[in-house]
């Protein structure tokens, strides 16, 4: 099954600090959110509060439009998938998976059916009747995933579940998560850190930062419209270049000064209404809509110092007027350490923001 969750106004004290302040969304039945941001934002206090292991100080938690105030864990219909699976070690995966089950007490009949549908749907129902030190870890992983969806939950709850996977193994269960997620349809509110996992898997992706919601959009909307300085640079990697607003250049544009002077901005690169002159502001450029142009928006010249082939692109330090930079280049550029390059930046993929500290 599956159901929308909303958090409305949530904040949580630890004695003065809070570990969630006002924190507020919507989020729709059958969504994949991930919950994104640095150790200590708050991801694991959110999670906790929506399946009610901690209280909130203030603030509501509805699902299915249900008031989940006072209500235990085992009452609500949600179910935490830790990265800690603890799966028991004395029993079979089938009765493993079915063990949920077996203390709503469903006869073994009907849990062994449930629980072999769900072992089937992570392709392990050939392994029912092995234990779980037989298996490897991303198999394990899998059990976890299954005796999670076997009690049929409205809302699956996984805290940094590929966290102890590695590298290529983590890719391989993103896959699955993914893929499982849209075959059931349950609302999936994953936590990480890791920001490309986050991009992987999730339809929205709210990042946190010191128990806030700092943006809450699309994959796609954060890392090319991101509406905080936070998490323009927690999605990846990001120029911040300071600027100041002159005035109106025209119809739909703006004059501004930058650190390499005079430069021209559409509206639209400003989130929401264009700021008044004499405003200062931090432009937003990823690294691959930097090039050796010509055309776009100049940001002057400036020396190679460091040059790093990664692959799909080749990673440039350049420093310049504007200070250090950190350009894309393709894989064929000619470009070597020490030469002089300009840059100039695409003007569509460019974001201005409000400086810090305004
Ligand atoms: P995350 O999961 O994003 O790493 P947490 O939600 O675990 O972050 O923690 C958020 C903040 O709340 C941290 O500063 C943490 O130290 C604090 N915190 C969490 N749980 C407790 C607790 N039981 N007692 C005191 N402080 C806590
Ligand atoms: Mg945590």
């Amino acid at each position: 099954m599956t159901a929308p969750v909303s958090v409305r106004g949530v904040s949580r004290f630890y004695g003065e600090a809070a570990a969630l302040a006002d924190v507020s969304l919507e989020i729709a039945a059958g969504e994949f959110i991930v919950l994104l941001g640095p150790s200590g934002c708050g991801k694991t206090t959110l999670l906790s509060i929506l399946g009610g292991f901690v209280s909130p100080s203030a603030g509501q938690v509805f699902i299915g439009g249900r008031d989940m105030g006072g209500l235990p864990p085992a009452k609500r219909p949600t179910t935490t998938m830790f990265q800690d699976y603890a799966l028991f070690p004395h029993m079979s995966l089938i009765d493993n998976v079915g063990f949920g089950l077996r203390m709503r007490g469903q006869p073994r009949r009907a849990r062994d059916a449930r629980a072999l549908e769900c072992l089937d749907m992570v392709g392990l129902s050939a392994s029912a009747k092995r234990r779980p030190h037989e298996l490897s870890g991303g198999q394990r992983q899998r059990v976890a995933l299954a005796r999670a969806l076997a009690v049929d939950p409205d809302v699956l709850l996984l805290d940094e579940p590929l966290g102890a996977l590695d590298l290529g193994l983590r890719r391989q269960m993103q896959e699955e998560l993914k893929a499982i997620q849209k075959r059931v349809g349950t609302t999936f509110i994953h936590v990480t850190h890791d920001q490309e996992e986050a991009m992987a898997i999730a339809d929205r992706i709210v990042v946190m930062n010191a128990g806030k919601v700092e943006d809450f959009a699309t994959p796609a909307e954060i890392y090319l419209r991101p509406r905080s300085l936070f998490s323009a640079g927690f999605m990846g990697e990001c120029n911040f270049l300071p600027a100041r607003v002159e005035g109106p250049a025209g119809q739909g544009a703006l004059a501004l000064t930058g650190p390499s002077g005079p430069l021209t901005l559409p509206d639209a690169a400003f989130l929401g209404p264009a700021p008044a002159p004499g405003a200062e502001v931090t432009l937003c450029i990823r690294p691959e809509h930097l090039g050796p142009g010509p055309g776009g928006i100049p940001l002057g010249e400036g020396r190679i110092e460091r040059l790093a082939f990664l692959g799909a692109h080749t990673r440039a330090v350049v420093a310049g007027a504007a200070g250090p930079l950190i350009a894309a280049l393709p894989q064929t550029s000619p470009a070597r350490e020490g030469d002089s390059i300009a840059l100039w930046a695409a003007p569509e993929a460019l974001v201005a923001l409000p400086a810090a500290g305004d």
